[in-house]
């Protein structure tokens, strides 16, 4: 029998990246809530090939420090989580610590920081988990972070990309859920150097929703609010006339985070029952406010499933919001074709 060993930190971010950087998209979403994190006000998201040649993450935030550059690319480094308790209280997108050791093990990265105005910064290039360089250089406040030739030194699993085109829709599927979840962020897209999102940043959901679905499309929803001592609902729900084939117009987002969740999925397909044809879906983006410790983000490496602690209390107060907002709604149409 071989001796067991404690694996040493190459192999084990590399193990790491196979759960957290599955494909191009995954790596956009980390470095973008990484960005969102910083408290950058606006970010800039540039992709060549599917993101496969290229992804590049700009954002406006507070910067990493000069010290901490080397250490942000440790496993388990982060500066998210102070004490062993905050687990059960995350408001920050980050908190394990993998993503930027994960995604410097299987491409080559430059990241570009600064965490002042004074005009001096840190560039550190990692190809495969080792170190090039470790620099002082110019720069404004915030980050750059460039990622090419992702999963070059990992050919198997390189192969089992898909073509461009569906890379890229994966990626723009992290860019739209994105910008829904934070319309205070001004975020702009550019695949090739063509634009495919750019939006505001001035808080406006309704505009967030009209840049990646269209004006016509934002016109047909209607605002929702309501609030009990737990959750508090606001977003915008789509009237039943803009039923779509599928569920991915349905858009959850809880205190700032895109999720998936299963139960409060059909709690939202109950309120519209009776009011959509037959496999037709509702558009709708709800954001739900609520302490840290109602919901569990801890589930997988992506943080998109989350499991709530009261989820009947949530699910009915879900459902109930919704069909209030559409019970008046049905009303209005016959009132608004009259004038
Ligand atoms: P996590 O986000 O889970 O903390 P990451 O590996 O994504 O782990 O990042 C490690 C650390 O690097 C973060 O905790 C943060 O301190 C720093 N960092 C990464 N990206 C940025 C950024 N864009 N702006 C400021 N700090 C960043
Ligand atoms: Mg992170």
């Amino acid at each position: 029998m071989a001796k067991i060993i404690v694996l040493d930190e190459h192999i084990a971010n590399q193990i790491a990246a196979g759960e957290v950087v599955e494909r191009p998209a995954s790596v956009v979403k980390e470095l973008v809530e990484n960005a969102i994190d910083a408290g950058a006000t606006s970010i800039e998201v540039q992709a060549e090939e599917g993101g496969l040649s290229l992804i590049r993450v700009i954002d406006n935030g507070f910067g990493i420090e000069p010290d901490d550059c080397e250490a942000a690319f440790y496993r388990h480094a982060t500066s998210k989580l102070l004490q062993g308790r905050d687990l059960f209280q995350i408001r920050s997108l980050g908190f394990r610590g993998e993503a930027l050791p994960s995604i410097a093990a299987v491409a080559k990265v430059r990241l570009v920081t600064a965490n002042s105005e004074l005009g001096l910064g840190r560039a550190i290039e990692i190809e495969g988990g080792n170190l090039k360089l470790n620099e002082e250089i110019a720069a404004p406040r915030g980050t750059d972070i460039t990622v090419k030739e992702l999963f070059y030194n990992t050919p198997a699993r390189l192969k089992y990309m898909k073509t461009i085109q569906t890379e890229l829709g994966h990626i723009s599927d992290v860019m739209y859920r994105q910008a829904l979840s934070h319309p205070e962020i001004s975020f702009t897209f550019r695949h090739n150097g063509n634009t495919l999102l750019q939006s505001q940043g001035g808080g406006d959901l309704l505009q967030v929703i009209a840049a990646i679905y269209g004006i016509n499309t934002s016109k047909g929803m209607v605002a929702i609010e309501a609030e009990n001592l737990d959750y508090r609902i606001t977003g915008y729900i789509g009237r039943p006339e803009l039923t779509r084939s599928n569920r991915s117009g349905i858009s959850t987002i809880v205190n700032g985070r895109y999720i998936r969740n299963q139960g409060l999925q059909q709690a939202i397909l109950r309120a519209y029952h009776t009011l959509l044809p037959i496999n037709r879906y509702p558009l709708l983006v709800l954001m739900l406010d609520m302490h840290p410790s109602l919901v569990d983000v801890n589930v997988h490496p992506a943080k998109l499933e989350v499991r709530f602690s009261k989820e009947p209390e949530l699910n009915s107060f879900v459902e109930e919001s919704i069909r209030s907002v559409l019970s008046e709604q049905v009303l209005i149409p016959q009132v608004v074709k009259q004038n």
